[in-house]
């Protein structure tokens, strides 16, 4: 399988050529066409995989083809992710295989300054990349709503609830619209992501590598 054979955009397949990226990993393979059709997809999956580009290029080929403006202080997409390293790994993600398509991104996380954050999401953005408790600051403080998401992604989920996110994230969830595509990954699926998962995905497809 190529990547055009996946049936992504062309600004992506040129992005991905200047990675060196030339054959999906069966991550992406299996989860990039369901996701295209709009699926909501439960990947279980560890780091090293490819994970991180299995959701990034359904979400940048959906931004590409759809380039509706983010009103102010909203998101169209929402990442949640555990740690600081997990969001900046994920941030630098969608730069390199979203450089060919206009998007503005942010990623936001805990122990640093709050001002240069709220700038970054002021203006309406397409991508978020967050840590929930920050995220949760930001949402509480009036900085940004959620009323805009169209696409949710939980990030190592397991990791999620060890780190004691739970509250934070069924808090998050319960701010986003109904009608939405959800992906979850996770490298284990014990009950209590299960127990998530089904609270959280419609109908999902799953997907195991
Ligand atoms: P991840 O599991 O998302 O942390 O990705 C693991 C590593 O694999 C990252 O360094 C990616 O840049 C790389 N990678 C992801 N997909 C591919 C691919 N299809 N071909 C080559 N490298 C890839």
């Amino acid at each position: 399988t190529t990547f055009s054979e996946l049936g992504l955009a062309e600004p992506l397949i040129r992005a991905l050529d200047a990675e060196g990226y030339t054959t999906p990993t069966p991550i992406q393979a299996q989860a990039i066409p369901h996701l295209l059709e709009g699926r909501d997809v439960l990947g279980i999956a560890q780091t090293g995989t490819g994970k991180t580009a299995a959701f990034a290029l359904p979400i940048l080929h959906r931004l590409n083809a759809d380039r509706r403006r983010p009103a102010a202080r909203t998101t169209r997409v929402l990442i949640l992710t555990p740690t600081r390293e997990l969001a900046v790994q994920i941030g630098e993600g969608f730069a390199a295989y979203g450089k060919n398509v206009r998007f503005k991104r942010a990623v936001i996380f805990g122990g640093v300054g709050q001002v240069p954050q709220v700038q970054a999401v002021a203006p309406g953005i397409e991508v978020l990349v967050a840590t929930p408790g920050r995220l949760i600051d930001l949402m509480d403080q009036g900085h940004l709503t959620l009323t805009g998401v169209e696409m949710l992604v939980l990030d190592e989920a397991d990791r999620m609830l060890d780190m004691g996110f739970i509250h934070a994230v069924r808090k998050i969830a319960a701010k986003l619209p109904k009608k939405r595509q959800t992906l979850l990954f996770s490298a284990t699926m014990p009950d209590s992501v299960a127990e998530l998962a089904a609270g959280l995905l419609h109908d999902p497809v799953r997907v195991e590598v």
